[in-house]
């Protein structure tokens, strides 16, 4: 798959005037190079030889990938991992095509236990309490654990209990037990990619929805994004695309009304990709309503609640000299015959309430080196990381290789001079064959890796996303290598 991936891509670049040794370089000296299947990593620093225990808490994405740059640079390892979840390295991002039936949930299922690494011990239990005075975590198993250096990379929870009328009261994570929500998200037309099986059932749910404006029934179609930062912020609107996409397929377009509600106020933190979006939803009759954050739903009536909310100018304040701003907010509410609904994210309790959490529930770090604000052997990544829009796969990509390279600089009793620079990657899948490829850093400016527009949606990273990113994930990141 990669293989013939690659040759398309090659092709495609040879056409726009770009050489396979300048795309290499243009995509840096970091992971991304393994795109042009060169064969080029970017290696692990040489080994070396000091010793220390390191504890990582969650085995998906960003932790065993981090378990695996340490067994590489280590000459004595001593790693143990935490994970919970059988399936914890599955392939997140490919949930956004199962739910519009381009993969299988089999395409995107990888066991936890083939991805760890040589030398690493798998504990398969959780971790339930933190002391960090004292360097030790306590395990569901009752086991306590003592380490030297601590990594966290438990992932976030997604919340369906936030919204009323779903009679939900567990969260869940995007990989493991789903029962607490499988009954009620993925029945009667509500749909969410968040979670594996729920990814299956959105294509279910979706093919409803197309037949029956098929039949020539008028039909609404509501696409949620909650009030609480989420992964990978581009997927409740690349859902919507697809919707879009596979009723057009249907010749069935013109029976649906489809509508994006967002808690936010735009499409994208970064201008001219809002810019682009705005262009491409007017382009399809795509409709948008800013700040209704979906507070209730009613399965068997199929209404959504929203808090709409904005701000009003109040009162004169004499001693600040300016007017105060009010916020308001009612209640709305919207009758839907498919409703897609991004959740409420949050660290998991026994984290966010511990003394490596915070206020708000992720874990607090410098967002440079990653190092934690309080305990200085403590580092955090992945998507319970504090750190800004750093909750992607892209993100953890040039994450992992920072706490790797601070932790053993502290081992050597160096400086952490490693840094991340908030670079993320948000390939905006935008109709089957298309996608706008939304690179960028905390300049908040589109950073491409390419000569190439980067607000036009292009063929080419579909192929990308389609036959490129799923290997690189799995066989260069999860390897420690790319
Ligand atoms: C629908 C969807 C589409 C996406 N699309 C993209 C995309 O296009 N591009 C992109 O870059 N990213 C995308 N992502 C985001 C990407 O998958 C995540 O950002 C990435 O998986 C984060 O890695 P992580 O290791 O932090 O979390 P995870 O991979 O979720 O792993 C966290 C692990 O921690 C474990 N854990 C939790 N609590 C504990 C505990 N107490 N003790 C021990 N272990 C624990 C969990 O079981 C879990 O396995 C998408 C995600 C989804 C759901």
């Amino acid at each position: 798959m990669l293989k013939e991936g690659m040759e398309l891509i090659d092709a495609h670049f040879k056409d726009e005037g770009i050489s396979r040794r300048d795309a290499i370089k243009m995509f840096g000296a970091s992971g991304a190079a393994m795109l042009m299947a060169s064969g080029a990593t970017t290696e692990a620093k040489a080994s070396s030889a000091v010793k220390a225990k390191i504890l990582i808490v969650g085995g998906g994405l960003a932790g065993m990938s981090t378990a695996a740059r340490f067994a590489n640079s280590l000459d004595n390892p001593d790693i143990t991992v935490l994970e919970p979840a059988e399936h914890s390295t599955s392939y997140q991002p490919g949930q956004t095509l199962v739910g519009a039936g381009v993969w299988k949930n089999e395409d995107t299922q990888y066991n936890r236990d083939d991805f760890v690494p040589e030398g690493v011990t798998l504990i398969k239990e959780k971790a339930v309490e933190f002391d960090p005075d004292n360097n030790t975590v306590k395990t569901s198993g009752g086991k306590t654990l003592k380490y030297d250096y601590l990594v966290i990379a438990a992932g976030l929870k997604l919340d369906f209990s936030k919204i009323e009328g779903l009679g939900i009261t567990e969260s869940i994570t995007s990989r493991g037990d789903d029962s607490a929500v499988r009954k009620v998200i993925g029945q009667n037309g509500i749909a969410s990619i968040y979670f594996a099986n729920g990814a299956t059932d959105t294509w279910t749910q979706m093919q409803k929805f197309i037949a029956d404006a098929k039949s020539g029934k008028k039909v609404k179609g509501l696409f949620t994004h909650p009030n609480t930062p989420i992964k990978c912020g581009g997927a409740p609107k690349k859902i919507m695309y697809l919707t879009d996409a596979r009723l057009r397929e249907a010749g069935a377009r013109e029976n649906a009304e489809l509508m994006f509600l967002p808690n936010g106020s735009k499409m994208f933190g970064v201008k001219e990709y809002h810019d682009a979006i705005v262009n491409q939803f007017e382009a399809r009759d795509m409709k948008w309503n800013y700040r209704h954050n979906l507070v209730g739903v009613d399965p068997i009536k199929k209404v959504a609640t929203f808090s709409r909310h904005w701000k009003e100018k109040g009162d004169w304040d004499e001693d600040l000299e300016e007017y105060s701003i009010v916020p308001r907010s009612e209640k709305v509410e919207k009758e839907f015959d498919f409703l897609h609904i991004t959740p409420p994210m949050r660290a998991a309790e026994e984290i966010a309430n511990s003394p490596v959490g915070s206020s708000k529930g992720w874990v607090p770090v410098n967002k440079e080196t990653l190092q934690h604000v309080k305990f200085p052997n403590v580092f955090a990544l992945g998507d319970i990381a504090a750190v800004p829009m750093g909750k992607t796969g892209g993100s953890a990509r040039k994450q992992y290789k920072v706490v790797v390279e601070n932790v053993i600089s502290m081992m050597e009793g160096k400086e952490l001079v490693s840094k991340y620079a908030g670079y993320t990657v948000c390939p905006l899948i935008t109709s089957i064959g298309t996608v706008m490829l939304a690179e960028f850093n905390w300049t908040k400016k589109p950073t491409p890796s390419f000569p190439l527009d980067p607000t036009q949606e292009r063929w080419i990273w579909w192929l990308l996303k389609v036959y490129a990113l799923k290997p690189m994930t799995q066989y260069g990141m999860l390897s420690g290598r790319a």
